[in-house]
């Protein structure tokens, strides 16, 4: 066994296994994991300093779960806009396809929390031949975004599969593999898995960081590898509150990003996902954030603030408040709050 497989075996999953070191009271949290599954691998259990940090809070089950009565089970609608099991076509030329129901670490705010790592989530290689089959034969399909659950947990000869197969497909010219492993459980990231997806390329990796203490020395030889096997790096965050609402935390997240060779993608607004609206932000923060980003650092360092829209509507970008006005002039203020003019040309 490898490395990343024994450390994925020695994961915990019951609350009660953190009460020797952290000396909680385990007894209502497994009431939590009954819904929702807990794994905290070895690598990322280190991570955590003390309860109630925002790595705690990333991964270990809260009560909160349980209480939730604002939020919906599929708030983007997924199920019902997949043409079939576990591929999610909303979008014209681009689709979603869901490969494999496991996580290194199930994170507590996660968009699929109905399903990623529990029977909820049946994937296996009929759905990945009948998500090959549907996606063969919807040639307006240009970008695939391998996702989950994480599919590089998968077995390297299956992901194999998967990707020689979505590359045989003439009208997919973008592959785009979605993986928290980086960041949760990098050892993963062996060079013999950089070999296997540099094979397929344009391959593009976009991975999920929350948190500056994530970027370890060991997350940074994963992201290394993969960029020096040519594969571009992005990244998303979501807002969480208690975990990295806050502009100096993000501030820093996104430079250490750039150092490590990923580039920062989207900042999301927390989906409503039933047992997440504990970590809901107000828009008003992630708009102060991107204020406080943008034209102040690099502007590589600086994601698009985004909301997926209820019901399947979309990404929708958020931009704070340039604009003043737009008619024979544009007048608007930079990011010092001065109010500058340009000349509107006519039509
Ligand atoms: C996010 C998402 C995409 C990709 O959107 P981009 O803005 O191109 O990154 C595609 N399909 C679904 C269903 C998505 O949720
Ligand atoms: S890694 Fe992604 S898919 Fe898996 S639990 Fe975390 S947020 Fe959900």
């Amino acid at each position: 066994m490898e490395l990343w497989q024994t450390l994925l075996q020695e994961s915990i999953t019951q609350p009660a296994q953190l009460q020797p070191v952290f000396g909680i009271t385990p007894e209502p949290l497994s009431k939590v994991t009954k819904s929702y599954p807990m794994r905290i691998n070895p690598y990322y259990l280190s991570l955590i300093k003390q309860q109630g940090d925002p790595i705690w809070r990333q991964a270990v089950p809260d009560i909160l779960e349980l209480n939730d009565t604002v939020c919906m089970e599929d708030p983007l609608n997924e199920e019902n806009l997949s043409p079939v099991p576990n591929l999610v076509h909303k979008y014209p030329d681009r689709a979603l396809f869901l490969v494999h129901n496991q996580c290194a670490v199930y994170c507590r705010f996660c968009t699929r929390k109905r399903k990623v790592g529990t029977k909820e989530m049946h994937v296996s290689i009929k759905t990945i031949d009948a998500g090959l089959d549907y996606l063969r034969k919807t040639d307006s399909i240009r970008d695939v975004l391998v996702s989950g659950g994480d599919p590089l947990l998968l077995e390297d000869n299956k992901l194999d599969y998967i990707l020689s197969s979505l590359r045989a497909i003439q009208h997919i010219a973008i592959i785009r593999i979605g993986s928290r492993v980086p960041c949760t459980l990098p050892m993963r990231v062996t060079e013999k898995l950089a070999s296997i997806i540099k094979r397929y390329h344009p391959v593009y990796i976009n991975t999920h960081f929350n948190h500056p203490t994530e970027i370890t020395p060991e997350a940074s030889i994963a992201c290394n590898r993969l960029a020096d096997a040519g594969i571009p790096l992005g990244s998303q965050t979501v807002l969480l509150k208690g975990v990295n609402d806050d502009p100096e935390i993000i501030k820093q997240l996104m430079y250490k990003l750039l150092q490590i060779r990923v580039k920062p993608y989207y900042l999301f607004q927390t989906d409503m996902t039933k047992g997440t609206n504990h970590f809901r932000t107000p828009i008003d923060k992630g708009l102060e954030i991107m204020q406080s980003l943008i034209g102040h650092i690099s502007g590589m360092a600086v994601p698009t603030f985004a909301v997926d829209a209820p019901g399947g509507g979309g990404k929708i970008p958020l931009l704070p408040k340039y604009v003043q006005h737009i008619g024979k002039q544009l007048i608007f203020q930079n990011y010092c709050g001065v109010t500058c003019t340009y000349e509107n040309p006519d039509a």
